[in-house]
């Protein structure tokens, strides 16, 4: 019999500047007394949300119970920047093997890509998603062979892309803080927190959602094959359990020692004043992404704000203070201030902090832990695309559905063993802090 005990919890804070753009909802009630479902599914994020609505199609006549720590969608994917990105930055390959490990990983992002794509129009969800490319960019000239090297590999996978330099580049982004810019056709911008809501809201009405539900205990049950989940003012045994909890992973028991998680910080501007959009020259909505691991990712979105994040670091699970928050924000003040600095001190309307969770080897989570238990995460900051997609597929594993997806996700590698703690912690710091330093000039 497997039993555990979880400690660290999200909780609800009111930081975060996408979900304050959205209007007031009504939160379902926590879950209370003793019940039984078929299907449990833990986390109210894209992979949870996605994995309940899949659940619900294949077996309309079950009862599934999606639980939340805090209120649903408004976890890491109400807080990411927004990229649904299908070709993340690398620097080339000098291997046919490297090249077409390359190629399944961006595979895979594509899949994410459409799955999020089709679930948009499917329910009809209006979450400002802008199919227009991504930028990776970057400031300094030592760093430009990076981009030129990303080129050539996009090359050799046939993907649109452009190498902007100059003029256009300054006219593309209102700025003239970058020297290069590499735009790649394949990269989509949105609103999360409008994503993550629509799934809540158009979720089956078979499945019943139970907010403000954190799991503080699971184990086996020694006399059936049922799992029995503990919240703090209920319980519910369930025969298959799918576990969606991403930056919570470790800490609810799952594949301990395989991923860990960061915490990243970002802020959102107040909407540009006429005046500060025409001072930029009213460049198109875009995204960029740096060509440096710890470099900032930035936007201008729809509604003409900036949001600037190039904060990561280890730290305790739990959410930010203000004054934490009020630290991290100088930092993002800075970041926006180079790149405009013809912008004002007081503009940073929003800070917030989210979870992240990675691997040592890029890998991600999808698989079935123990006889009827499921989990899916570990998208190492890229979860919009791979949450959907993964919380999809997961459904269809765990009840026993073979598909093309699932084939493709298992071509992955497993993430692979880390150190154990404190070493891991210690390594991670070490290593964030030397990206740190190499990126100084790209945050
Ligand atoms: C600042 C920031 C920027 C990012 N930018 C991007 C980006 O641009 N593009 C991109 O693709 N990804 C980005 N990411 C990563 C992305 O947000 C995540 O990969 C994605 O949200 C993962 O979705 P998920 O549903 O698996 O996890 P989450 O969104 O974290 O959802 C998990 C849910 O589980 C709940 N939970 C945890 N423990 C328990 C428990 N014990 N009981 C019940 N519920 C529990 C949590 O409250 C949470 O709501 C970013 C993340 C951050 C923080």
């Amino acid at each position: 019999m497997t039993s555990k005990v979880i400690s660290i919890l999200p909780k609800n804070d009111e930081s975060c500047g996408w979900i304050k753009q959205l209007p007031p909802r009504q939160v379902q009630p926590a879950l209370s007394g003793k019940q039984h479902a078929d299907w449990v599914v833990i986390g109210a994020g894209f992979t949870g949300l996605a994995a309940a609505r899949q659940l619900a199609i294949l077996h309309p006549q079950s009862r599934i119970v999606v639980l939340e720590a805090q209120r649903a969608a408004e976890g890491s994917s109400a807080r990411n920047s927004g990229f649904l990105v299908d070709s993340t930055l690398n620097e080339g390959h000098y291997s046919a093997a490297g090249l077409e490990l390359y190629r399944r990983k961006y595979e895979i992002k594509r899949a994410g890509v459409l799955a999020v794509q089709r679930l948009v129009t499917d329910l009809g969800i209006n979450c400002d998603l802008e199919a227009k490319g991504k930028f990776h960019c970057t400031a300094v000239k030592s760093h430009e062979i990076k981009l030129i090297n990303f080129s050539k590999l996009l090359n050799e996978l046939e993907l649109n892309h452009k190498i902007i330099e100059g003029e256009e580049l300054l006219q593309r982004l209102g700025s003239s803080y970058y020297r290069m810019g590499l735009w790649t056709e394949g990269g989509v911008t949105l609103q999360p927190a409008k994503l993550v809501r629509g799934m809540v809201e158009k979720l089956p009405q078979q499945v019943e959602l139970y907010e403000n539900s954190p799991v503080i205990n699971w184990r086996k049950l020694s006399n059936s094959e049922d799992f029995q989940l503990s919240t703090p003012e209920g319980q519910v045994s369930c025969q298959k359990l799918i576990v969606a909890v991403n930056g919570f992973m470790t800490s609810c028991g799952v594949k301990p020692n395989h991923s860990f998680s960061l915490t990243l910080t970002a802020s959102m501007t107040r909407p540009l004043t006429a005046e500060e959009d025409e001072a930029i020259g009213r460049p198109e909505p875009w995204g960029v992404l740096s060509a440096q691991s710890m470099g900032a990712t930035v936007r201008l979105t729809k509604d003409r704000r900036i949001l600037m994040r190039n904060t990561a670091e280890v730290w305790p699970k739990q959410n930010m203070s203000v004054a934490d928050l009020e630290l991290r924000k100088a930092k993002h003040l800075n970041g926006i201030k180079r790149r405009f600095p013809q912008l004002g001190d007081d503009i940073i309307e929003s800070t917030w902090s989210g979870t992240i969770c990675l691997s040592g080897n890029n890998a991600n989570v999808f698989s079935e832990l123990d006889n009827g238990m499921y989990a899916a995460g570990c998208y190492n900051a890229s979860g919009i695309g791979l949450g959907v997609l993964f919380g999809t597929e997961i459904a269809n594993l765990a009840s026993g559905k073979m598909t093309d997806e699932i084939r493709m996700i298992q071509t992955n590698s497993e993430p692979m063993l880390l150190p154990p703690q404190p070493l891991l912690r210690w390594g991670v710091g070490l290593r964030l802090m030397r990206d740190r330093f190499l990126a100084q000039h790209e945050q």
